[in-house]
């Protein structure tokens, strides 16, 4: 849940606005939270990880076991998730029959709540991987970021921090995971600086990206509306571009928001 400013707040909309923290309850908006399952011949991914189950211990909304999984009543004001029984991305794993133990990487699109606190419901992965730029962002000490994150959800992980190894993208910072090109997490900062897009691609160059908070649905990309908070909306702004090239490009299969209203859970076959 968030106010409709968050997303589509665009360039005019200041952060206490976006925030949500006086907003009125018939402003508010859910949006959905997406985790990617990605299956290579020999390797498994999964890109973010969603919520924890503790957010939503029975599969209903619990004020108390949010502010405590949260580890604030700030963060609580700004998001609160409904995770209904089989959703916890375990959970869901689980359902088509894979283990967390399974998975050969979990890699983050960065850190946020939503996207980082159910990683300890996956920690028995092999590697779990996130940029260097993310993790010293999350972990400086500026009063909004003590807010924003919380160590918990990814301390006593075998969370890793990479460095760019490759110059694709807005901010010309990429990793590619295996070394074979087949797995780039692409840096477009501005929602936060290390944050990640993950572009997947196969032997013809044909691919699929997903921009993770990069904008909040198509529209982000098509109509340039950036977000309500962002870390630096020049940069932002810069990465929508390159979102929209990329989307609007012939070898692009699919290209996903991890939060759009529109996106419905399927199966890409690249
Ligand atoms: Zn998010």
């Amino acid at each position: 849940m968030s106010l409709r400013n968050f997303p589509f707040g665009g360039e005019n909309c200041n952060p206490l606005k976006a925030s949500g923290l006086f907003g009125r309850k018939k402003d508010r908006l859910w949006l959905p939270v997406s985790s990617y399952l990605i299956e290579f011949p020999a390797r498994k991914v999964l890109f973010d990880c969603g919520w924890n189950r503790e957010m939503s211990p029975k599969g209903t909304f619990d004020k108390k076991a949010q502010i405590k999984s949260l580890g604030g009543y700030f963060l609580y004001k700004t998001n609160q998730g409904l995770l209904p029984q089989g959703e916890a991305i375990d959970e869901q794993l689980r359902s088509l029959g894979v283990k967390p133990s399974d998975l050969d990487f979990v890699l983050l699109s960065h850190l946020d709540c939503d996207h980082a606190n159910g990683l300890k419901l996956v920690d028995e992965a092999r590697r779990i991987l996130v940029s260097n730029e993310e993790l010293r962002f999350a972990t400086n000490k500026t009063l909004v970021n003590k807010i924003r994150y919380n160590p918990r959800w990814w301390s006593d992980t075998k969370i890793e921090g990479f460095d760019w190894n490759g110059a694709e993208g807005p901010a010309k910072q990429s990793y590619d995971v295996f070394g074979d090109g087949s797995l780039r997490m692409i840096n477009i900062p501005g929602h936060s600086p290390g944050l990640c897009a993950l572009k997947i691609v196969n032997a013809e160059g044909q691919f699929v990206l997903l921009f993770s908070d990069g904008g909040y649905a198509k529209k982000s990309w098509k109509e340039q509306i950036t977000s309500g908070i962002a870390d630096d909306r020049a940069a932002q702004k810069k990465s929508l571009l390159w979102i929209r090239e990329q989307c609007l490009a012939p070898n692009c299969v699919e290209s996903l928001a991890n939060h759009d209203p529109d996106a419905i859970p399927h199966v890409i076959e690249l």
